[in-house]
């Protein structure tokens, strides 16, 4: 991947530059986390997803006007059959700089080493528990066991960064904060605290009661650690600082909540149907699968629609735990 830089062109009406797609490659998933989907989820019909190669075709048109790092995200991205096709083809653009991963880990085993010599630089995976039973009900279906092996996998292949992404629920894993981190000290692996966010209805359990803030995160791990906030930033919004003792492990936190991260916000969402979300708590959108399907191999308007879609990125989120009002996608459609 030769990083020769295209020319920023997409500037949204605040002037923030968008350099960051994050495209959810499939709705499906193996697991069924308990904050993400519900237990019975209705899938998209197949003939309404893009096709792989569609995907390419618009993650291209992103990476010439500018955009450096994509994610394949999902759904779980490992389950779409072919998927390693993908990451081959845009793995291989001039341009990208950045191409990465977040998965469950349940496929790393089968997946880690050509997804390396894809070109993959780093890969999120997402960890709650590393309690088996704890695992079970918190995804639902999941073995813990697959998960770690799917981690040691990674681990195995010389990734620049493997990074953990925990939703931290309260009365749920809230304890478990201490642990997760030494799991990543131990490994030489980050680790990202999520709050959890109100996509999709969710019948599960009540968003205001879980809710554990990033704050209350940070100051129980402060019992346990001396941290310092960083400038490190790897183009997504989480907030890092370093663990002083453990130089390899860096602890970040994502909180729509508590920190809101609009005013730097560089990136967009294209969900499996071919939308391209421009913000992740709002509906303002535009149909690139209509202009990609209507204009076969036409890039020239597929680009001048990514151009047009700066117009409608809005402010910002607006995430409100005690309204009523619930985002209606869920995160596996959105793209996590
Ligand atoms: N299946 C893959 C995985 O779990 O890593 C990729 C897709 S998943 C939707 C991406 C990320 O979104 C995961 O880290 C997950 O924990 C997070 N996520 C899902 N639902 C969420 C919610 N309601 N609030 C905050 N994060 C959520
Ligand atoms: Fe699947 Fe990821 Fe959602 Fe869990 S968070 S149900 S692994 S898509």
């Amino acid at each position: 991947m030769p990083a020769q830089q295209a020319q920023p062109q997409l500037v949204d009406r605040f002037g923030r530059t968008v350099s960051y797609i994050r495209l959810s490659v499939t709705d499906r998933c193996d697991l069924r986390c308990v904050y993400c989907m519900p237990e019975k989820m209705t899938f998209v019909p197949r003939t309404q997803l893009l096709t792989l190669e569609e995907m390419e075709q618009i993650g291209r048109a992103f990476i010439r006007l500018g955009v450096d790092k994509i994610r394949i995200t999902g759904g779980e991205p490992l389950v779409r059959r072919n998927i390693l096709q993908l990451f081959e083809n845009l793995g291989e653009v001039d341009g990208l700089r950045d191409l990465t991963l977040t998965t469950n880990a349940t496929q790393l085993r089968k997946y880690a080493r050509p997804l390396k010599d894809a070109g993959v630089t780093r890969i999120n995976v997402s960890l709650d528990t590393l309690r088996p039973e704890r695992f079970r009900e918190m995804t639902r279906i999941g073995d813990l066991a697959k998960t770690l092996d799917g981690i040691d996998a990674a681990l195995e292949c010389d990734f620049d960064k493997i990074k953990l992404n925990a939703v931290v629920l309260k009365n749920y894993n809230h304890d478990e904060i201490v642990d997760l981190v030494e799991y990543c000290i131990g490994r030489g692996l980050d680790i990202s605290f999520i709050e959890e966010m109100p996509l999709g209805q969710n019948d599960h359990h009540d968003r205001a009661v879980s809710y554990y803030s990033s704050d209350q995160i940070l100051e129980d791990l402060e019992q346990r650690y001396e941290l310092v906030p960083t400038t490190y930033k790897t183009g997504g919004p989480t907030r890092y600082f370093q663990l002083i003792e453990h130089e390899n492990t860096r602890v970040g936190f994502i909180s729509p909540h508590s920190h809101n991260f609009c005013e730097s916000c560089n990136r967009v969402r294209l969900t499996a149907e071919g939308r391209l979300l421009l913000c992740l708590g709002q509906e303002h959108s535009m149909d690139l699968r209509h202009v990609v399907r209507a204009n076969p191999g036409d890039d020239v308007v597929l680009e001048q629609a990514i151009i047009d879609s700066m117009q409608i990125k809005p402010k910002g989120h607006d995430f409100n735990l005690n309204s009523a009002e619930v985002l209606l996608r869920h995160m596996n459609l959105t793209g996590g």
